[in-house]
Order: C-alpha cells, then structure tokens, then sequence
C-alpha cells in the first residue's frame, strides 16, 4: 500500500499525531508528510499541565518532549473545518483545500465546560495551564468542580499553592477511576493536608452577580475567588461533522485503528474497537502506532497492549498496570494494604491482574511482570 501513498495527511499535533508521524517513518514512509494542528506550538506532555506545572515552584519547562525527527511539513495554529472522504481533502480553516492519500485522524478532545462563563477556567492545554497556575497565585479560595483523577491533581496544585480548596464531586473522589481502596488512601491525605471534599448529588454552574459559582441540586452554593472545572472531555470531532465516518455522533474505529481503508484514527477523539473512549496518554501512544501501522500495512497487527495508567497529587504517586477500577482488598506484594509506600494486586473475576505501585520507585516492566498470569510477588 506505501507505494500508492504520496501524501499522508495528520490532523492533530497531540501525542497520538506525534506518535502517528514517527510510526510512519519508522514503517518506512518517505513521501509528503504534513500535520495539521491547532495550538501553534509543538506537542507536549499534556500530563504535566497539571501535575509538574502546577507546583509553586514549578520547572515551566517541564512538558516539553524532545523535538520530533520525522520532518513533516507541519502547520501549527491551522486547523481542519471539513473532511471531504470521497474526494480524500481535508479543508482548513482558510479554505485551502488539502488532499491526500492516507489520513490520520488525531483531533483529541477538550475540556468538557458547564457555561459559557470566561471565570470557569478548565485545564485541556497549556495556554489553560498558564491561565489556572496565574488563578492560584492569586486566591485565596478556589471550588474545583470534578472527582476524577484530573479534579484530584488540579485541587492538589491549588493546595501546594495555599488557596482555601473545596472540591466539589457526584461521588467518592476517583472511585469510579481508581476504585475505593486506591482512591480512600488518596484523599484521605489529600483531607489531612488541608482540601474539603464534598460529595453532591449533581451540579451545575450558574452566575451570580457576575461571577460563576457552582450550585449542587439541593441548592447549597460553592463561590469563590477561582473556580476550575475538570468535569471530563468531549471528542473534537465537529470537523467529521459532514464527513459520513460518524456513526450516533462517535467516531468509530476498529481494533486496528481503521475507520476505512485510507483513514484510521487514534488517541482521545476516537471510540476503538466499539469500547468506550479511555482518554489516556499511553493509550493514545500505541493506538497511533497500530493506526499509523494499518495506513501502510493490510496486514499490520491489531491493538494489544495492558492499560498503564498513573497521577500524582497531594504528595503521592500512583502508577497501575492493567485494568482500573479495582475492588476489594488487595493481595500485598510490598508495604502495607492501608500505607504508603506500597505495591498492591488484585486479581480481577475473569483471572487478570492489576497491580498498583503507590510512592514506590518501581520500573514498568516489573510491575508489568507482577501482573502475569502465575507471576508471585517477586516480580
Ligand atoms: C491536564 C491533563 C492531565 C492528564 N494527565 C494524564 C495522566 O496523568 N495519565 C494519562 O494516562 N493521561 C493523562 N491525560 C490524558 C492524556 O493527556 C491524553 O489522553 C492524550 O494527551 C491524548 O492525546 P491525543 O493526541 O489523542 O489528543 P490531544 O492531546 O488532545 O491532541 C490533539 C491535538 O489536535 C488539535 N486539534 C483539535 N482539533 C483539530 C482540528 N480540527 N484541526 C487540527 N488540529 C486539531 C488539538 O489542538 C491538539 O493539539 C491528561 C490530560 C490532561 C488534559
């Protein structure tokens, strides 16, 4: 398939772009590679925005990545208003119409908002980062309206930063994600250092005399000086609109990364394998290189890859190899089922295994091999 492919269009300058781009060259594509991506700078560790940026004394270099190799002719701050499938264009956002022969879609998500209000910051890229590290500086109280793992890291910056933090969740902080016992340990630290959890049925965002301010269903009102939602995110896929690849509003692809022959897609913007979304970083990593695989490739193999997942807040790291949430007690390889540091495992019904490094320096791999099937706790 390489030799019929001259151009290959990317769109999206995040991780799964990035990661699409090398994997062709590396596959051995030599024709016209050219990336479209709306933030005009080049791709960075979307993980550190509010993890390494939000600490008070903050290395605001440290989401930058290495400087990519592959030599793609890239046009940053440009974006992608239309896809014309049949006639292989993609249409930018001045008109000029852009043709290929292989296509790779990598348009991500943003942050999901819960008003037009511009005082509800949220945090998707790093011209977000900036704006809410600048809101901390100066508050002396915020409301953080979210309990995932992103709630937990942006209301850990804010902690750090000596703001009066509330946040505010639909359920026990990160235990849809993570499961109770992981997420127990978490925020009980996190409520010794200082942050109020309250837990509500639902909330909305409304403003009141000028300013948004979060109000739960029974009517109680969370104001202050900042308030940052992290309340999930939605696929960029409005540009796909008049495309005719969007089934029920999704973009749809299967388990090697293919919506038709000469498109696949990867990272956050896309549904694999008929699965819901799992918005993750390494996720998006090696999707876009069985994606950018099967753009070459008929015969590329399909997605197999144990789900690596970590978050640090509040003083603690947590990194999880396979399957979140866990339930139950954990079988404890090293330390102590209720203290940290700590490696844990679970074994799931069907006979996988999760397991779970918290504040404990341990490489990948050997948490990965505790995870097999027979592995003891040795690793
Ligand atoms: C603050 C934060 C912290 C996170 N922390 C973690 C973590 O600790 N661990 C973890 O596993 N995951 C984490 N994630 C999730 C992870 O960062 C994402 O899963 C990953 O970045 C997805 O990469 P992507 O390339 O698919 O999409 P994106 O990173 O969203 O990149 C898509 C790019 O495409 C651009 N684009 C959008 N529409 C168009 C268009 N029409 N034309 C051209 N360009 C377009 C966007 O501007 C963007 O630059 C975090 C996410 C955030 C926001």
């Amino acid at each position: 398939m390489t030799a019929t492919m001259e151009r290959i269009v990317v769109v999206g300058n995040g991780i799964a772009g990035l990661t699409a781009c090398d994997t062709l060259r590396d596959r051995g594509f030599t024709g016209d590679l050219v990336v479209v991506g709306s933030e005009e700078c080049a791709a960075y560790s979307r993980p550190a925005l509010s993890k390494a940026l939000l600490k008070p004394d903050a290395d605001l270099t440290a989401h930058e990545l290495p400087a990519s190799g592959h030599g793609a002719r890239e046009l940053l701050g440009r974006s992608a208003t239309g896809l014309d499938a049949d006639r292989r264009v993609v249409v930018l956002d001045d008109g000029e119409e852009l043709s290929y022969d292989g296509l790779v879609i990598a348009s991500g998500s943003r942050a999901r908002r819960l008003s037009e209000h511009p005082r509800e910051l949220t945090l998707r890229d790093l011209a977000d980062a900036h704006a809410v590290r600048d809101a901390l500086a100066g508050a002396p109280d915020v409301v953080v309206l979210g309990g995932g793992v992103l709630g937990m890291e942006v209301a850990s910056g804010a902690v750090a930063a000596g703001c009066r933090t509330t946040l505010v969740a639909t359920s026990e902080p990160m235990s849809r994600q993570l499961g109770a016992h992981v997420s127990g340990l978490l925020t009980a630290s996190a409520r010794v250092q200082g942050l109020e959890i309250v837990v509500v049925d639902g909330a909305v965002v409304e403003e009141r005399d000028g300013c948004p301010v979060v109000v739960s269903d029974t009517g109680r009102v969370f104001a202050a000086d900042v308030l940052i939602s992290a309340v999930g995110d939605q696929p960029n896929i409005e540009w796909l609109a008049e495309s005719g690849l969007l089934t029920d509003g999704v973009l749809s692809v299967d388990a090697h990364g293919r919506v038709r022959d000469d498109i696949v897609a990867a990272g956050d913007v896309a549904h694999w394998g008929g699965l819901p979304r799992l918005a993750l970083w390494t996720n998006a990593i090696e999707q876009a290189k069985v994606a950018a695989s099967a753009l070459l490739d008929p015969d590329a193999p399909e997605l197999a890859f144990q789900h690596y997942f970590w978050t640090e807040q509040f003083g603690h790291s947590v990194k999880a190899v396979g399957d979140l949430p866990v339930y139950g007690a954990p079988e404890v390889i090293s330390g102590e089922a209720g203290g940290t540091p700590a490696v844990l495992r679970w074994t799931h019904p069907d006979g996988s295994r999760t397991a779970i490094a918290i504040d404990q320096r341990i490489p990948i791999p050997k948490l990965r091999r505790l995870t097999a099937p027979g592995a003891d706790g040795n690793g």
